[in-house]
């Protein structure tokens, strides 16, 4: 099987395939024609804002949601209507969903009891699990006693005892703090490698996103708008949506005249443009791909307006003499030499412009 719309090499094995899969609530059509393939032993996340039908998809997968149409299929079996317990998936949700009245063995070996599995295999498959995570000796441990990354990580383990062919997590790390957040991260990471485990994981987080995934699939109101590694999806974003959920970006509007790119009166001739004659378009450029310069007549003059220290860079607000128009540069700390109220000078090159055409959407290009 080859992949859809991936930028992965068509060798690879497909686990996971979703098809055509659309699921309406009433009248609210949440997802809408998804089709997806998730490869095997890659971590691939599920990324959009809230109400996008992230959370819709995964119960689908899971088998907890039928969907309207299309179809589920893992390892080559398609388990479309086949109920959650014999899909053999693992699942982690954002509030653990742990037993409190049992111990950690008892939680951890829930899954193995109910299918049944002999008293004498169950312990070491849970002393094994338990190392897994970190928490060996935690076995007589009370739910109450543990700390909340413990608590995640006595779920971890209890999805993944029962060893399954998929697992899935939804916002499994949204109850930790910030510090906490970033361990675990590393640690469901680390986990996921050593099982090599087909995984899809659901966040509206896009730090958390870019930084375990293997790709990101950027969803926005039951579609997809793009699926792509982190890097694929911050450097060549394939819609506005994208170019806007993915990082920070500055929107300009620009127009097509005698065969050329124009934006902010300036005209960067391309081979590139296939627009017609006065097309107007948007130009997405990141804040640390804006060059700032001395003030010379050659470049767009600006007046920096403030400047924010983040410790690696340092973020600039400047306005453009020409027209006012705002704009974000980031510049790396020991480069920041520039102070409010100092008039400078944009480079802007044209091969760090991501170009759009203008769709009308005021929030895209002002
Ligand atoms: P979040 O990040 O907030 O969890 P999400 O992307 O996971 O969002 P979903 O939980 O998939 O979004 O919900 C998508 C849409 O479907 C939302 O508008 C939600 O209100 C609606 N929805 C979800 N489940 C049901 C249900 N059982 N009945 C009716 N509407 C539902």
């Amino acid at each position: 099987m080859v992949s859809k719309g991936s930028d992965q090499p068509n060798t690879r094995l497909v686990d996971l395939e979703l098809q055509q899969i659309s699921k309406r609530f009433g009248n609210l059509e949440v997802i809408s024609g998804l089709s997806l393939d998730v490869y095997k032993g890659e971590l691939c996340c599920l990324l959009g804002p809230s109400g996008c039908g992230k959370t819709t998809t995964l119960k689908i997968i899971a088998g907890f949601l039928e969907p309207d149409t299309g179809t589920v299929s893992l390892a080559g079996r398609e388990i479309t209507r086949l109920p959650p317990q014999r899909r053999n998936v693992g699942m982690v949700f954002q509030n653990y969903a742990l037993f409190p009245h049992l111990n950690v063995f008892d939680n951890v070996a829930y899954g193995l009891r109910r299918r049944k599995w002999p008293k004498d295999k169950i312990k070491p498959q849970v002393a094994e699990t338990l190392r897994l995570v970190r928490l060996s000796g935690y076995e007589e441990r009370r739910i109450h006693e543990l700390s909340g990354g413990q608590q995640q990580r006595i779920a971890l383990a209890r999805a993944l005892i029962i060893e399954p062919k998929l697992l899935l997590l939804d916002e499994p790390l949204s109850n930790l703090d910030a510090r906490l957040r970033a361990d675990m991260r590393d640690e469901i990471r680390r986990i996921q490698r050593t099982l090599d485990i087909t995984t899809v994981y659901v966040t509206h987080d896009q730090e958390e996103a870019m930084s375990i995934a293997d790709r990101i699939v950027v969803m926005n109101s039951g579609l997809i708008e793009q699926i792509g590694s982190p890097r694929k999806i911050y450097e060549q974003p394939a819609t506005q949506f994208v170019a806007d959920f993915i990082g920070r970006v500055n929107f300009l509007r620009g127009q097509i005249a005698e065969g050329a790119f124009q934006l902010l009166g300036k005209r960067f001739p391309t081979s590139q443009n296939k627009w017609p004659e006065g097309t107007e378009f948007v130009c997405a450029i990141r804040p640390e791909r804006v060059r700032m310069e001395e003030a010379n007549p050659s470049l767009l003059c600006a007046t920096v307006q403030d400047a924010t220290y983040f410790g690696p860079v340092v973020r600039y607000r400047v306005v453009l003499d020409s027209d006012g128009t705002e704009l974000s540069i980031e510049v790396p700390s020991p480069q920041a030499v520039h102070e409010p109220g100092e008039r400078i000078g944009l480079d802007l090159q044209f091969e760090d412009m991501h170009l759009f055409r203008y769709s009308g959407n005021r929030k895209w290009g002002k």
